[in-house]
């Protein structure tokens, strides 16, 4: 089992924004900007172009509707876009606030960021989730 399906089970605390039955979203834990999500699929599947269409499709709706949220909670200018997948073998899509195109850089991530912080930003956002 994955890190991430052990978050999705509960096993492993997060901090939520957003679910439904097939896809689950929360805060990256070591972010690179401010509002950093991951979206993921309960299904796993390592590699997100292994993913079937109709699913992978949905993924992106569902990824659509949490950036919406995001850009409506947090100052930015757009929701960056990235797959990366090196670290984590589960399928995940970020999601970043842009205000500058360094705002997405993947070298310069945020260790241990303020957990009242975190918490503050995902309340936000969720809040914002429709
Ligand atoms: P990637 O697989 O896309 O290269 O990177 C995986 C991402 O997942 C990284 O940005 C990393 O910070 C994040 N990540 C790894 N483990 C955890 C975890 O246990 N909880 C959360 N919230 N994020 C994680």
């Amino acid at each position: 089992m994955t890190i991430f399906s052990r978050i999705i089970n509960g096993e492993i605390p997060c901090y939520k924004i957003a679910e439904n039955d097939k896809f689950f979203a929360f805060l990256d834990i070591n972010p690179v900007n401010w509002g950093h999500t991951l979206v993921v699929p309960k299904k796993e599947t390592d590699y997100i172009f292994d993913i079937d269409d109709d699913e992978l499709a949905e993924m992106t709706l569902f990824a659509k509707r949490v950036a919406r949220a995001i850009k409506a909670a947090l100052p930015c200018r757009k929701v960056g876009v990235t797959v990366l997948g090196l670290e984590v073998p589960h399928a995940h899509i970020h999601l970043v606030p842009l205000k500058h195109e360094g705002d997405m850089d993947f070298k310069h991530k945020i260790d241990n960021p303020d957990a009242e912080k975190m918490k503050q930003i995902a309340a936000a956002i969720r809040e914002n989730f429709e």
